[in-house]
């Protein structure tokens, strides 16, 4: 598997499957979530709807992941994960490389070969996106499947040198 670290916005990947920072409600919010509702248009709202009126009436727990279309993305899909909240004292990294590893689980069940995340639990769920980085690419890097590309795709210049730092750490 290959993986690397790009600044970028991940809205605008060309990829199978981007990763959604989500709340559990599913129900949008702000940060990478807010953007990526906005780009996939209301079709996504309406189907995140219909798994909360379904399989997930409580809301998606922190650390698991679900699939949806990714509608006017360029990418076909969309795997919600909810981050650890440090400001709700979740602050076990086992549960922030679960959102790394339950998502590309989701991306090789759909078939995803390419697939690209952002800094899950580094903006308003309060983690050191050094930490971050670290567990997400320990994590991703202990993953086995059928995903050949992992792409982390981090909207400012201190995030990307975080995920820089730790892809190049042994
Ligand atoms: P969380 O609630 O899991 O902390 P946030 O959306 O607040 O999620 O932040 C996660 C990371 O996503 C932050 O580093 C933030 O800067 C970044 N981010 C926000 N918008 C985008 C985007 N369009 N593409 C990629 N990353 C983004």
């Amino acid at each position: 598997m290959r993986i690397e670290a790009v600044r970028g916005d991940i809205t605008e990947q060309d990829v199978d499957a981007i990763v959604n920072a989500a709340n559990s409600s599913l129900m949008g919010g702000g940060g990478v979530d807010g953007a990526i509702h906005r780009a996939a248009g209301p079709q996504l709202l309406e189907e995140c709807m219909e798994l909360r009126r379904t399989d997930l009436p409580d809301g998606l727990p922190v650390g698991q992941a679900v699939p949806t279309a990714g509608y006017a993305l360029r990418a076909p899909w969309v795997i919600h994960t909810v981050g650890p909240n440090r400001h709700r004292g979740e602050t076990d990294p086992a549960l922030l490389a679960a959102c790394f590893t339950s998502s590309l689980d989701v991306a090789d069940a759909v078939g995803a070969r390419t697939v690209a995340f952002p800094a899950v639990s580094a903006g308003v769920y309060g983690w050191d996106p050094a930490e971050v980085a670290r567990v997400a690419v320990d994590a991703v890097r202990g993953w086995t499947g059928d995903v050949e590309l992992v792409r982390f795709v981090l909207f400012d210049d201190a995030v990307l040198a975080a995920f820089t730092r730790a892809l190049d750490a042994p």
